[in-house]
């Protein structure tokens, strides 16, 4: 990353341009194994998003053409409402956060926002519309100010206060030796596995996307930060159409929708309620969770 971005460092906006796609990417897919190869079709224009409807339709994909990972997947969620999307390791969850984030594009089907083909519009206009709050945020070493800040160009110290204030992480910084200008990353403060993630959500709050894609970030985090960072996400989401791809299902179980994905087909979808009763796949990984989360609920009652 530093040896890629160094000798870009003069070429101003466009240097913090690429600078953020890099770090956009790195976050979620991890830049070295997977290099975009995506580019946008000739005149293509900007995303037009009204709601944020999001929808796939009867969508394939496969990495290797030997070996189908996403085998005619239809989905929807209506503007402002939130999925879960559940299933085992493997099951093609990650990959339909590649295929939003277009790094990939589909091998069959289509893949919509607001009814637009996103091969058919700038990626850039369709990053701008989708926030992500990857599994762990990547900070820069810079103020937290900077960090923070970087969600979106322009953005004001006040604005980046009440980020920080819905992200719940205001009243840290101002513990820190030298609240927002504190240096954090590698040659600063390191802060915390859930430090980071709420600095992650305070940058994607600045940044105000109509799409939030959440890459369940908690299963490393203690049961007291597990809960903190749900609650700031929740705010996070408010008013926004939310995909979670989910780990632990005690964190999605109030989703409007949970979709259960079973090698790259959809097994069972609807509300906890509803899949509990159905006594299928959800209702067994439910059960099959439900040790783990009695003895973390144990373990917060002992701190
Ligand atoms: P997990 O819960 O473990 O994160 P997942 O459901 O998110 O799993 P994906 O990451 O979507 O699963 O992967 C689905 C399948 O695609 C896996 O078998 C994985 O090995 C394969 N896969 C993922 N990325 C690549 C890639 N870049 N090249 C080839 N195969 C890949």
């Amino acid at each position: 990353m530093i040896q890629i971005t160094m000798p870009l460092n003069f070429l101003g906006s466009v240097y913090r341009e690429i600078r953020q796609a890099l770090v956009d990417m790195e976050e979620m897919f991890d830049l070295l194994h997977q290099p975009a190869e995506i580019i946008d079709a000739p005149n293509a224009p900007d995303i037009h998003v009204t709601g944020g409807t999001v929808a796939l339709k009867n969508v394939e994909f496969h990495y290797d053409p030997a070996r189908p990972i996403l085998k005619g997947v239809d989905l929807e969620v209506p503007a402002g409402k939130t999925m879960a999307i559940v299933g085992h390791s493997g099951s093609g969850k990650s990959t339909i956060g590649r295929l939003l984030f277009r790094f990939y594009d589909v091998t069959g089907g289509r893949f919509e926002i607001d009814g637009q083909d996103i091969r058919e519009v700038t990626q850039e206009s369709l990053h701008r519309a989708i926030g992500v709050v990857p599994q762990d945020t990547v900070l820069f070493n810079d103020t937290i100010r900077y960090n923070i800040g970087y969600g979106r160009d322009g953005a004001t110290y006040d604005e980046i206060v009440a980020a920080a204030k819905q992200a719940q992480i205001h009243e840290f910084i101002l513990g820190l030796p030298e609240g927002y200008e504190t240096q954090v990353g590698e040659r600063g403060l390191k802060l915390s596995g859930g430090e980071k993630q709420r600095v992650g959500i305070a940058r994607t709050l600045l940044k105000d996307p109509p799409i939030l894609l959440l890459d369940e970030a908690t299963s490393a985090l203690d049961t007291r930060t597990e809960k903190s960072i749900l609650g700031a996400l929740k705010l996070a989401g408010e008013g926004r159409t939310v995909i979670t791809i989910a780990h632990r299902l005690s964190t999605i179980a109030d989703s409007d929708e949970i979709v259960v994905l079973e090698a790259g087909v959809v097994v069972e979808r609807g509300t906890h309620e509803a899949l509990l009763k159905a006594g299928g796949h959800y209702a067994q990984m439910w059960s099959a969770q439900a040790e783990d989360r009695e003895a973390a609920e144990g373990d917060d009652a002992a701190a």
